[in-house]
């Protein structure tokens, strides 16, 4: 289990020198996102869209007082003496079903008849539900009006009434700027009369994989080639996280195909361009080359496993993230970088992944890089018990679907007996 494909200590000390933390890195790169403008969304479009200001009640809903059963709107002193033994009679002078106004108003010792969120009619000041009457009415909409209908029980007044503003008052404030819209949020805003919401753009992400070993999927698999899946991969978070992705054919490993391809990807207007691979030490990573060429490239390599290759600038003033290559290094770097940046393009608060902390379930060693493990979680006595998911290379994209979390062990942090507590951020819900 504990055969992790660690690099050679030398070399890695060597390195180590020019790595930027995990948190510098997040720090520096997060100060150069900015929210975007704000857009018209029609609201049956509005799910998940975050809100771009703060929303306050034009008016009262419900707009006019209501029944909140189906019985007889009356006045309740005129029933102080009902009881079953002794029931009030009173005369039936109207009905009223939901959707309409009142014709007329009641007045001593009569009721109307009257159903769920139809409106109270002058005069009255309580419902008494059907079921404490002798009415007994059959639901098809055809039932006669009765002449009389007797009480058999007292009510105080406005008893089954349901106030106008009852819900939300005029000049409440509802909904804040930044709220992710939920399906009662969007009920809420309807209710109110908005056909449109106004809410932050979805900021559009243009997805780059480079190197001469992809292949799109679909198309043959030639010796020494391999199938683009970051490209899908990175698709899909961009999704979760609220962005458009607008995903660029595969770029070759020269200067001039990451050139025109970065160009290509920038007549699209995107708010972000994320490519993989290419930003490693190989011969031909010429990613940062082009990225010095039209932008500028602001920072480069972290102190994390995997995932130490991340680059960071901007293409023409796009901001721009360089991932590495190997799937896994591609998905955490997202994790800890894109993610939070991309949230905040979005209007959204930047940590809304769970971390749990789990009790590490067998010794582990790592290199005194911050580390993210694939791990399998096991409830055990009230804690989580967190062990890796087998192969730990950052090539291995099963490790991630296996996984339960990423456990994270700390930079300098060398040695992780049975036993330590460390936290895991979820990949899954438990
Ligand atoms: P590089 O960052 O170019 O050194 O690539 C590192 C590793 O990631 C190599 O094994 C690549 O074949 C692999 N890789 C690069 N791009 C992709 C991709 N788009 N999809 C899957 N694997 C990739
Ligand atoms: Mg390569």
């Amino acid at each position: 289990m504990n055969c992790y494909n660690f690099f050679s200590v030398v070399d890695e000390r060597k390195a180590m020198t020019d790595l930027i933390s995990v948190d510098d890195a997040l720090q520096r790169i997060l100060t150069h996102m900015t929210v975007l403008p704000a857009e018209d969304v029609p609201i049956a479009d509005a799910l998940g869209r975050v809100l771009a200001e703060d929303v306050v009640a034009p008016e009262d809903v419900p707009p006019f007082p209501n029944s909140s059963m189906d019985g007889y709107a009356l006045r309740a002193a005129d029933i102080a003496s009902a009881s079953p033994a002794h029931p009030v009679q009173l005369t039936v002078v109207m009905d009223i079903p939901a959707g309409v106004t009142p014709v007329r108003g009641i007045g001593p010792m009569q009721a109307a008849r009257i159903m769920t969120g139809a409106p109270i009619p002058e005069g009255a000041d309580a419902v008494i539900p059907v079921e404490q009457t002798d009415d007994r009415w059959v639901s098809d909409g055809r039932a006669s009006l009765p002449e009389k209908v007797a009480v058999f029980r007292s009510l105080e007044a406005g008893d089954y009434i349901r106030p106008a503003g009852e819900d939300i008052r005029s000049g409440q404030m509802i909904l804040r700027a930044g709220t992710v819209l939920r399906p009662q949020d969007i009920g809420v805003l309807v209710s109110l009369g908005h056909v449109s919401v106004p809410a932050i753009r979805k900021p559009r992400v243009a997805i780059l994989a480079t190197g001469d070993e992809l292949v799109d999927v679909g198309e043959p698999l030639l010796p020494g080639k391999i199938r683009n899946s970051n490209s899908y991969v990175l698709a899909g978070l961009v999704s979760i996280y609220g962005g458009v992705s607008l995903r660029m054919p595969v770029v070759r490993d020269t200067l001039d195909d990451v050139r025109h391809q970065f160009e290509e990807a920038l007549a699209l207007h995107p708010d972000l361009i994320i490519s993989s691979a290419g930003v490693s030490v190989g011969t031909h990573d010429v990613v940062r080359e082009v990225i010095r060429e039209l932008g500028q490239l602001d920072l480069w390599r972290v102190n994390l496993r995997p995932g130490k290759p991340l680059a960071f600038g901007q293409v023409r003033g796009v901001p721009f993230f360089g991932l590495p290559g190997n799937p896994v290094s591609a998905m955490v770097t997202f994790d800890i970088f894109v993610r939070p940046a991309l949230l905040i393009q979005g209007g959204s608060q930047p940590d809304t992944r769970p971390l749990v902390t789990a009790v590490v379930g067998e010794d582990i060693r790592s290199d005194g890089r911050r580390t993210y493990l694939r791990v399998k979680l096991r409830r055990e006595n009230g804690q989580w018990v967190a062990h890796t998911t087998g192969t730990q290379s950052s090539g291995a994209l099963l490790s991630m679907v296996m996984a339960d979390g990423l456990l994270i062990v700390p930079e300098g942090m060398v040695e992780v007996p049975t036993g330590t507590v460390l936290p895991v951020r979820l990949l899954r819900d438990l």
